[in-house]
């Protein structure tokens, strides 16, 4: 996986293939799937959700530029996967994820596997401010545009990268880096294919009046 998909595609950052090359990626995964845990390609976690290519986890690490010393929230815990890839990156990792089942399950394989991630049954729309400030923000779902409570609980020189625009339609991967002004810059990172991103400061939740 590493040598055939993230190398040649320009992933770089040795912090970061090395953290992809020890997460089991197969014990993430439902046993049904997991003969394919490292092919190059989502796959279903239950829930209607997926676990996100090994290429796109890695292209966002290495763009959220994770020091050792750095606090993390991780928006759409899903499979726990990429939470555990973070948590060989950063200081302290928050996780948090919207379906109950998803994050209680992500939260045993995460301990089974030493993992020292808090993983939170929540709307990551909102954030979680009692764990703020946050080095960076990562989001696995794709959102209208950045949430106001993002912006309020990114540190100084925070970082946020996540996926902007419509499921099913037009989306891009974008970083955005909080500068001296506190003003957050953005850059375009490429054309991607992510779920939505459901709550109070994203896309209205199905069957709920949106705000
Ligand atoms: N990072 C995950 C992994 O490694 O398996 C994959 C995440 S999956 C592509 C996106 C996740 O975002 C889904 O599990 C979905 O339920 C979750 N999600 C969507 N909206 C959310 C919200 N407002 N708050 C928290 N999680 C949300």
């Amino acid at each position: 996986m590493v040598g055939q998909q993230l190398v040649p595609r320009g992933i770089v950052d040795e912090r970061v293939l090395e953290a992809m090359g020890r997460v089991p990626r197969h014990l993430f995964v439902p046993p049904d799937v997991a003969p394919y845990a490292y092919a190059d390609h989502p796959l279903p976690i239950g829930d209607g959700q997926t676990i996100s290519q090994p290429y796109i986890v890695a292209l966002m690490l290495q763009e959220a530029r994770i020091r050792p010393s750095d606090t993390v929230l991780d928006v759409g815990t899903g499979s726990g996967y990429a939470a555990a890839v973070t948590a060989e990156l950063a200081a302290r990792v928050v996780s948090i994820e919207r379906h109950p089942s998803l994050a209680s399950g992500a939260a045993a394989t995460l301990e089974a596997l030493g993992y020292d991630v808090a993983v939170v049954i929540g709307d990551g729309s909102v954030g979680w401010p009692e764990g703020a400030p946050y080095d960076v923000i990562l989001a696995a779902a794709t959102s209208p545009s950045v949430p106001e409570a993002w912006r309020e609980q990114l540190a100084e020189g925070g970082r946020i990268v996540v996926p902007i625009g419509r499921s099913g339609g037009a989306q891009h991967l974008a970083l955005f880096e909080r500068g001296d002004d506190g003003m957050l810059a953005e850059t375009n990172l490429g054309g991607v294919a992510f779920v939505p991103l459901l709550g109070e400061q994203a896309w209205p939740v199905p069957g709920e009046p949106g705000v």
